[in-house]
């Protein structure tokens, strides 16, 4: 099949708008899509240091090596790299390898920060002490090292893989159940005291975009899952708009396009309160005490308690 703009072979043909690309037009058309959601959001602005959370799976891989491509050259932007790693046995430590490897290739400074030595623990040591689910202890611990790390470098932003498809599942999830609150945490350019600006700019590409951009320029892709992964109602969603999707194309455009409507309702339902600094680790909170403080408590009560 050839492409729709030029005479080269295609190799993706993209539904919702009915082409068929090849290598460079795809290239082209996936940066474009790039581009708009930076720029529509004002993602990245001169003067920035943008820390990009690099897990080292495709996603956050791909979205280095974009950024890097579209904006690396740029003298009045700086990008550096986090990696965490919650030690989680035979899954992460491939993937910090991959991250090493991508972001010494890219020349990108690159920060490897565990759980392990900030918390003591590795994730798969909380999961036997405590009673929460992994994916709670993971979440907690991740925010609050992302977070804490991007902002001690100077980062001003704080760039996450989050694509189309994830972005999507999350406004039905909260949609259906009902947390219209924790939906208008999803409006883009949130400013918060002592929280590092999250950027998505991804927020316009299909999953399976990021894997063909992976193959394109031969980019390492790890795809093995998580053990620990475990979201029952997030896997429906994500099926219900994968059939949704390929029934109808471009409906997960239509999901993000609904969302984006909403957002002047969303900022006056729940305009941005002030966060407290955390009166055990001085970190943003909107509660007296962390959330990373009460699980990190709870988790060193049960390891006293086996002593
Ligand atoms: S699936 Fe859960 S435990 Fe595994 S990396 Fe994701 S949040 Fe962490
Ligand atoms: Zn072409
Ligand atoms: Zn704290």
């Amino acid at each position: 099949m050839k492409c729709s703009h030029c005479n080269r072979q295609a190799v993706y043909y993209q539904r919702h708008s009915g082409r068929h690309l090849c290598k460079k037009h795809f290239i082209y058309d996936f940066e474009k899509r790039v581009r708009y959601a930076v720029k529509k959001y004002r993602m990245i602005e001169s003067g920035d240091k943008i820390a990009i959370a690099l897990s080292g799976g495709k996603d956050s891989v791909a979205l280095t090596f974009a950024l890097d491509r579209l904006y690396g050259e740029r003298k009045d932007v700086e990008f550096v790299a986090i990696t965490i790693d919650e030690g989680i046995k035979g899954y992460r430590p491939p993937t910090v390898e991959i991250a090493r490897e991508i972001t010494s290739q890219l020349g990108i400074e690159h920060h490897i920060v565990s759980f392990k030595e900030n918390f003591g623990m590795a994730l798969d040591e909380m999961v036997k002490l405590g009673d929460k689910k992994p994916c709670t202890y993971c979440g907690v611990f991740r925010k609050y090292l992302l977070n804490r790390t991007a902002r001690e470098l100077g980062a001003t932003k704080l760039a996450t893989a989050h694509n189309l498809d994830d972005e999507t599942q999350t406004i039905l999830l909260n949609f259906l159940q009902a947390d219209i609150e924790r939906l208008a945490r999803l409006v883009p350019q949130r400013v918060q005291k002592g929280l590092v600006m999250r950027i998505k700019p991804f927020r316009e590409i299909y999953e399976k975009e990021v894997v063909v951009y992976c193959l394109l320029f031969d980019l390492p892709m790890d795809m093995n899952e998580c053990p620990y992964s475990y979201f029952p109602v997030r896997a429906a969603i994500r099926d219900f708009l994968y059939d949704f999707e390929n029934k109808y194309p471009g409906r997960k455009y239509s999901v993000m396009r609904s969302f984006e409507t909403l957002i002047p309702c969303l900022k006056e339902m729940f305009p941005q309160i002030d966060l407290n600094a955390c009166e055990k680790c001085g970190e943003p909170t909107p509660k007296r005490v962390c959330q990373a403080c009460v699980l990190r408590e709870e988790l060193e009560r049960a390891k006293e308690q086996i002593r």
